[in-house]
């Protein structure tokens, strides 16, 4: 296909980009900066740095107009907090005392004063803090840093544009502040806010800004009438503004649906719109409300949230479509690149044949670049690069790899039956209890005990080659030894082993499953200073032997109590990894809920009787437009009960999540069919219980009465006053007793008291009965 020279030549640019650097520095910097190991001076220079590093990166990739403002020390709503002047009132000393000591007290509390919450950023795994609104909430610009990261590209020469996060969906990100009424909505303080941002741009402006990128996400969620008049006001009085740039509203991750035509219509220069898969519908929506006419149009075409290599020729035609649609077409990534790691040539483990599959941060500018020129220039000019993508294309495509005819054999001969246990949950209850014989109220722990410094060092001791696998699987079981010794004593009735040879609950399994691909240096943001490597689910997956068998039944091997085979859920698995975008995921989550039943089978048949299959991601996952949503709980669910429908009746099959709400999802989780399932509830005082008992939740269920995310040991007085609210939800015949979630990252004196006291409070609270 050949496009003809856009009118007027389209330009490259992207959104954000990955923040910490080659080598983390950003993290080195920012930790030690916290230890006392290096100055505030000395960490700005690094971040200053950092920022024209990223900056002349893009710039040599070809990216015409580059963004500022998007990097940050911890998060950019934290930011955008700062720079609307909305820090809390227990935050203001600090604030005033040091502005950057407040930042990192805001992120991350201190001694005594608890830290904004974070929260997932849309369906990503990045996560941000929560602004904290009410009615008395007094908003004051402050756009010192928007404005100086802006002077420092323009000061390298670049064509830059500010990135902010607008102000709809800062207000709809934003929560009631902390003895504010529970039903106070901050979106209210809408009118409030406009001035603020209006400074803002005014002084961005100033400072030489032509254009102003402001963010909307939030619209491509669900809006009621209200939201969306909120969205027209605010851009219809942004837009009135004399003293301002040009104002790119900008959406991502899904389609705007109803508030496309809100946008279209509003006084504002440009709109930028995801046109990836996930957004198709952006382009006929768009095309339906006559296209943006006088206005610039910034087109997602490369996707800035996975790991694939674009599909170019793909992208060309979308852009050749959208040309018709408005007056000036111009090409970026779908989101900010934040959410994709910085360099795919840095794996050099990777097969040269497979790196070519991918385009992390750096690839993706490229092709972005590479669009632009082919559709301001003609395609012409880019047939050395539109020949080498269809060969890598091809290549992938036609890979064993990706295409393994066993896996897909067995994908395809997958039956209703087998997404059924043999009995009805109410039957094989029956033949669990006579198997079993647990106590009521049955005591139990989420998996995972705590991963100590000798874990951590023996593994990497196996990793540098100090140790040899006889030596590090020694000492995985003394550990296993250790962990179950502790169980007995203290009078556990359904046992763990630990978890002491898993790295991470998703890691773990990608490892040894076929179709997987870890990186080495893909390091992705998760929040703050913390960083992920998202494994990649690069083809089709199957288990060439067992993962988990033989540490369960060694636990096994050392008690007569049940041990509990403990597995991470197919769903969970590609929440937390980069998934595949050549099939659908439904495709995916069947081939891996297919090998885990392998496991799950074989744990079965080496004596285990309870098995633990996580599904902590699958709310998370929900997708955005609650349209979508009944379609993904269709593939979840059954994901989920292929891995565990091939058990007998008399198996006990657990699940675990880590959420406390969730009465939007109930209907699903007991369409998983699991026997019992664990759910965090101490901090909400069993909210969770409630919830399940007014939708009529008919399973077993544990509300955990351990709060694991502090150190605080709870008393076995408060532990059995959960109890006692847990039985006036859930009858003592369902009701479990267990922590909110696993142990890892506990220390043992803390875990040791803790488990003690929950043992205590079963004993208690049975004795009741
Ligand atoms: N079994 C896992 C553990 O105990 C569950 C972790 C999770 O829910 N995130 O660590
Ligand atoms: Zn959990």
């Amino acid at each position: 296909m050949t496009t003809k020279p856009a009118a007027a030549a389209a330009r490259a640019t992207v959104y954000g980009y990955p923040r910490q650097g080659q080598s983390r520095e950003l993290k080195k910097a920012i930790e030690g900066y916290w230890k006392g190991l290096i100055t505030a001076a000395a960490l700005h220079a690094t971040a200053a740095g950092l920022r024209r590093t990223n900056w002349q990166q893009l710039a040599e990739a070809g990216i015409d107009e580059v963004p500022t403002g998007d990097f940050s020390y911890y998060d950019h709503v934290l930011d955008t907090t700062v720079m609307v002047g909305a820090v809390p009132a227990r935050h203001r000393e600090a604030v005033d005392a040091d502005p950057l000591d407040g930042y990192f007290a805001m992120a991350r509390g201190t001694q005594d004063v608890a830290p904004l919450e974070m929260t997932k950023w849309f369906d990503t795994n990045y996560h941000y803090l929560v602004p904290e609104l009410g009615p008395d909430t007094v908003f004051a610009a402050d756009a010192t840093k928007q404005v100086d990261e802006l002077k420092e590209a323009l000061a390298l020469g670049l064509t830059a544009r500010p990135v902010l996060v607008g102000p709809v969906t800062y207000l709809l990100l934003a929560k009631p502040a902390p003895g504010t009424p529970a039903d106070f909505e901050p979106l209210t303080l809408l009118d409030r806010l406009l001035p603020v941002y209006a400074e803002v741009l005014a002084d961005l402006r100033a400072a030489g800004a032509e254009w102003v990128q402001v963010d909307e996400p939030a619209l491509v969620q669900d809006r009621t009438p209200a939201e969306l008049n909120a969205a027209t006001r605010a851009y219809r009085d942004l837009g009135a503004l004399t003293d301002r740039p040009k104002l790119l509203v900008a959406s991502y991750f899904d389609r705007l649906g109803e508030a496309l035509p809100v946008l279209a219509k509003a006084p504002v220069e440009g709109l930028a719109l995801d046109f990836t898969e996930a957004a198709a519908a952006n382009l006929d929506d768009l095309a339906a409300v006559g296209g943006l006419p006088g206005k610039r149009l910034v087109a997602g075409v490369v996707n800035g949230r996975n790991i694939w290599v674009n599909d170019l020729a793909k992208s060309l035609t979308t852009l050749g479509t959208l040309l018709g649609l408005a007056d000036r077409v111009d090409v970026a990534a779908s989101c900010s690149l934040l959410h994709v790691p910085l360099d795919a040539t840095a794996e050099r483990d990777i097969e040269p044949q497979i790196l070519r599959w991918l385009a992390f941060a750096q690839q993706k500018t490229r092709e972005v670049a590479t669009l632009a020129r082919g559709l301001a220039q003609g395609t012409g000019t880019i047939t050395a690069e539109l020949a080498a993508n269809r060969a890598d294309l091809a290549s992938r495509a036609g890979s064993p790899i990706t295409h393994d005819p066993a896996v897909r054999a067995r994908a395809t001969a997958v039956t209703d039956a087998d997404t059924r246990r043999s009995q009805p949950y109410a039957e094989r209850t029956a033949a669990q209890r006579a198997h079993l014989r647990l106590p009521l109220l049955p005591t139990t722990t989420i998996g995972s005990f705590p991963q100590t410094g000798e874990l951590r060092t023996a593994r990497a001791d196996l990793g540098a080659g100090r140790i040899d696998t006889a030596g590090y699987e020694e000492r995985i079981k003394a550990e296993i030894q250790e962990v179950i010794a502790f169980q007995e004593k203290t009078g556990l009735d359904v046992l763990v082993h630990g978890e002491p040879e898993r790295n991470d609950m998703v890691q773990y399994f990608a490892e040894q499953l076929t179709g997987y691909l870890a990186t080495r240096h893909g390091w992705v943001q998760s929040y703050g200073t913390r960083y992920v490597r998202p494994p990649i689910l690069a083809g089709d997956i199957s288990r060439p032997e067992p993962m988990t068998v033989r540490w369960t039944t060694y636990a096994q091997s050392l008690t007569s109590r049940p041990v509990k085979g403990m597995l991470t859920g197919p769903v969970t698995m590609l929440a937390w990894s980069f998934v595949r975008d050549d099939q659908p995921l439904a495709d995916t989550a069947r081939q891996v809920a297919l090998a885990l039943r392998d496991e799950v089978d074989d744990l079965e048949a080496a004596g285990t009787s309870v098995i633990q299959v996580d599904e902590p991601a699958l709310r998370e996952t929900l997708p955005l437009r609650a349209a979508d949503r009944p379609a993904y709980l269709d593939w979840a669910t059954e994901a989920f009960r292929l891995t565990t429908g091939g058990v007998r009746p008399d198996t006990q099959i657990h699940t675990h999540m880590c959420y406390a709400e969730f009465g939007d999802i109930v209907r699903a989780i007991d369409d998983l069919d699991a026997d019992v399932i664990s759910l965090e509830a101490a901090r909400s005082h069993m909210q969770v219980a409630r919830e399940l008992a007014a939708h009529g939740y008919p399973r077993e269920a544990g509300p955990g009465v351990y709060d694991i995310h502090s150190p605080r040991v709870p008393s076995a007085e408060e532990a059995a006053d959960l109890l006692r609210t847990g039985l006036e939800a859930i009858p003592a015949e369902r009701l479990w007793v267990n922590p909110d979630c696993g142990l890892k990252t506990r220390g043992w004196p803390e875990t040791r008291a803790s488990l003690e006291n929950l043992v205590a409070a079963a004993r208690t609270v049975r004795g009741e009965l």
